[in-house]
């Protein structure tokens, strides 16, 4: 009989455990991110999304962080933006504000994912039916 501990072991074997290396990150285009987010999100909608040994990801991302994108995103708790885009640990920035609008902090937390963090892109993620937008509805 298995203990939990050998079950979950059992379980995390064949996940993504990798992370994005700077070399990696370097070698990326912003044509190639944006193709890398909409295959993501396709693998959203169909409800095939990518399995990951989240545990392993963090171990492996101490080192640093050499993300794809940024993502500015409304607040909204029904649009979880890693999983839009079928990204998991040091995948990619997401600033969140409601009505996903730009302040001055957000657009230098923007400016510092880019700049000093190597994000080849800046995603602006609106939604249908946006409370903040339609004034709390
Ligand atoms: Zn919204």
């Amino acid at each position: 009989m298995q203990t939990g501990s050998e079950i979950a072991k059992v379980e995390k074997q064949g996940l993504v455990e990798e992370v994005l290396t700077k070399e990696e990150q370097a070698n990326l285009t912003p044509d190639r991110v944006i193709a890398l987010l909409t295959e993501g999100n396709h693998r959203f909608v169909s409800g095939e999304m990518t399995l990951r040994n989240h545990n392993e990801q963090i171990r492996r991302a101490v080192a640093g962080q050499y993300p794809k994108a940024v993502v500015l995103s409304c607040l909204d708790p029904r649009i979880p933006v890693e999983d839009v885009f079928d990204r998991g640990i040091g995948d990619m920035f997401v600033a969140r504000v409601a009505g996903n609008t730009v302040n001055v902090d957000i657009l230098g937390s923007m400016e510092f994912a880019c700049k000093v963090a190597g994000a080849k892109l800046v995603v602006v993620m609106g939604h249908e039916l946006c409370g903040a937008v339609m004034g709390g509805h």
